[in-house]
């Protein structure tokens, strides 16, 4: 038992709106616990890469 996460919570991803129960295989959770599902990092991963700025996501 070394999960800090909440798991059991139903989460939804900020970017679509898709919902699952952490953890979630390639859901990703940012400091200010949002969570993106697996297209959405990978979309998100593209935009960081290109300009190095997530204070608009
Ligand atoms: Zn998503």
């Amino acid at each position: 038992m070394s999960q800090t996460e909440d798991d059991g919570e139903p989460v939804s991803c900020r970017g679509c709106g898709r919902q699952a129960t952490p953890p979630a295989l390639g859901w990703s959770r940012d400091g200010d616990g949002v969570w993106l599902c697996d297209t959405c990092v990978r979309d998100n991963l593209r935009s960081i890469e290109a300009k190095l700025d997530t204070e608009w996501w």
